[in-house]
């Protein structure tokens, strides 16, 4: 602890020649229910409210900065569920960092970690909110944290999950005439196979193969389910598929990698930078989904990124359909990387009725463009936050 306590001093000097005390007084948390513009459905859950809890950091000097925790259908992606991360972090993550410099992005960090095991949304989004108000602290973007900017738009893929085929062709058609997107993400898992191939082979023949198609099986389907399908997929020209089966199945989805011309996109097998390291010496996937609720904050996600980069893998920018808060912060991570093969899904906030942000985050020429400004580039609406904050 003697290195870091020593590290730990030269922060409120840093702060103070910006003209800043970025100590951190509170920590404040509210669960939101923004509904959505129609059903999203995967293999294992389904909404049609779209649930956050964000996190409202405040520093000594009056600095605010914001952060979010996504999740799908209560505990159902993921172990956490809003309620939870509310509580977690109320009671134990809070109060670790409370007092401490919001500069000290490591510390604080290891702070959380010890405080909390897992609960990857909920140390997520308090480092969100530090790197916000850090940022309008010091009148820089959260990016100055992460290495500075390499690019400044994403293509960003549509996810089509509603499972209607008529309603899903008409929704990519608007979007490809709007130049919103020309990449969709077909969630499949919820019907059977053989009618999620029909379903798909209609949205794939609508499109006349002038959008790139990917799917998204969500762990729904077996090896043997992957090998009757595997093919279909290829012959529609599918670009990829993602976590076809359930995490901890390495060998299984290993042996579909090597069999099929289809590259694999690992998800919900790698929340842990150990978990990427075991997918990537087996073979399980060349391509590795980024999401800060499975690495557990910004610069854990740099740094699996990294690791996934060392293994050759190719990199992708997933989302938990954010809202504007929770999609700046990825977008914070992803403009850094050196490198970001493909792409990003962040439509989060395009598929809410009403955004918790004052538009900051375009989406044109079917790229999404990262929000320039202080901290992560945002404002927050807050009449919208009062308006959907979960009473009670
Ligand atoms: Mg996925």
């Amino acid at each position: 602890m003697r290195d870091q306590q020593a590290t730990a001093a030269i922060y409120p000097i840093v702060s103070e020649r910006a003209g800043a005390d970025c100590t951190i007084t509170s920590i404040k948390t509210r669960i939101v229910d923004c509904p959505t513009t129609r059903r999203h459905r995967l293999s294992n859950t389904e909404v049609n409210v779209q649930s956050y809890v964000i996190a409202e950091a405040m520093l000594a000097d009056g600095s605010i900065g914001f952060g979010e925790a996504s999740t799908l259908g209560g505990p159902r992606w993921a172990e956490e569920s809003v309620e939870a991360i509310k509580a977690n972090i109320d009671h134990y993550l809070a109060p670790a960092v409370i007092g401490q410099n919001a500069l000290a992005f490591e510390q604080n960090m290891l702070r959380l970690s010890a405080a909390a095991n897992r609960n990857h949304a909920a140390r997520a989004a308090i480092e969100s909110a530090l790197f916000d108000a850090a940022g309008h602290a010091l009148d820089l973007p959260a990016t100055a944290f992460l290495g500075g900017v390499v690019r400044d738009r994403i293509e960003v893929i549509w996810a089509l999950a509603s499972g209607d085929a008529d309603q899903e062709i008409d929704e990519a058609k608007a979007k490809l005439a709007a130049c919103e997107h020309r990449r969709f993400k077909i969630k499949l898992g919820f019907h059977q196979p053989a009618d999620d191939m029909i379903r798909l082979r209609r949205i794939v023949d609508a499109l006349s193969r002038s959008a790139e198609c990917i799917v998204d099986v969500n762990q729904g389907w077996s090896e043997a389910t992957a090998i009757r399908f595997f093919p279909q997929l290829t012959e529609m020209g599918v670009a990829l598929v993602e976590q076809p089966l359930r995490p901890g199945m390495v060998e299984a989805t290993a042996r579909l990698a090597a069999r099929f011309p289809l590259p694999i996109m690992i998800d919900e097998a790698a929340f842990s930078d150990t978990d990427i390291v075991c997918s990537a010496r087996a073979a399980a996937g060349s391509i590795l989904s980024l999401k800060l609720v499975k690495s557990g904050g910004l610069l854990a996600m740099k740094r699996a990124a990294a690791i996934a980069q060392a293994f050759g893998l190719e990199l992708y920018g997933g989302c938990l359909l954010e809202s504007g808060i929770g999609t700046a912060a990825h977008l914070a991570v992803l403009s850094s990387l050196p490198r970001l093969e493909w792409g990003c899904e962040h439509f989060g906030p395009k598929i809410l009725e009403r955004d918790l942000t004052r538009g900051e985050i375009q989406f044109r020429d079917f790229h999404i463009h990262c929000p320039v400004g202080p901290g992560f580039g945002i404002s927050v609406d807050q009449d919208a936050l009062q308006a959907m904050t979960r009473k009670g």
